[in-house]
């Protein structure tokens, strides 16, 4: 079992947040700040093109409700949600799980450096997306 099934079955514990039938919300062990939430999916399914429309529709509830929540309860200014597919994107656990990490004024934290287009990119890369 995967360590985020092992928390869904009670074997691992977890400070839970929120909970309902279909998805569990609990704090990160490795909090990006404090209040940092995992929303899983109670069915082990490894990422967003595995999960099934009403399981991700039942996931994605339960990341405004706690979007919200964290919002109302700890004062946050704002917060980002992340899902990361795939090891090169940054997935260590493979069970389907979307990150809300509370924001800040002032918290400096920028984690994703951009890049421009050079000349003609953008219209290569959407002819090889759509074309
Ligand atoms: P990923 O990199 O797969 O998107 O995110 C996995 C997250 O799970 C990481 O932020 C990591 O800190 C968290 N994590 C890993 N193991 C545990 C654990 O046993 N308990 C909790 N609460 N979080 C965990
Ligand atoms: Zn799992």
């Amino acid at each position: 079992m995967c360590v985020f099934c092992q928390i869904i079955a009670g074997d691992i514990p977890s400070y839970k947040v929120y909970e309902d039938e279909k998805t569990l919300a609990f704090l990160d062990i490795n909090p990006v700040s404090v209040g940092h939430t995992l929303v899983v999916a109670k069915g082990h399914y490894s990422n967003l093109e595995e999960i099934p429309f009403n399981e991700l529709t039942a996931l994605i509830s339960s990341v405004q409700k706690v979007g919200r929540l964290l919002k109302d309860k700890l004062g946050i200014d704002g917060y980002n949600v992340t899902e990361n597919n795939d090891p090169v994107a940054g997935q260590e656990i493979s069970h389907i799980h979307f990150h809300v990490i509370p924001r800040f004024s002032g918290d400096s934290l920028d984690p994703w450096p951009r890049r421009g287009y050079e000349l003609e990119e953008a219209e290569r890369i959407l002819k090889k997306i759509i074309g």
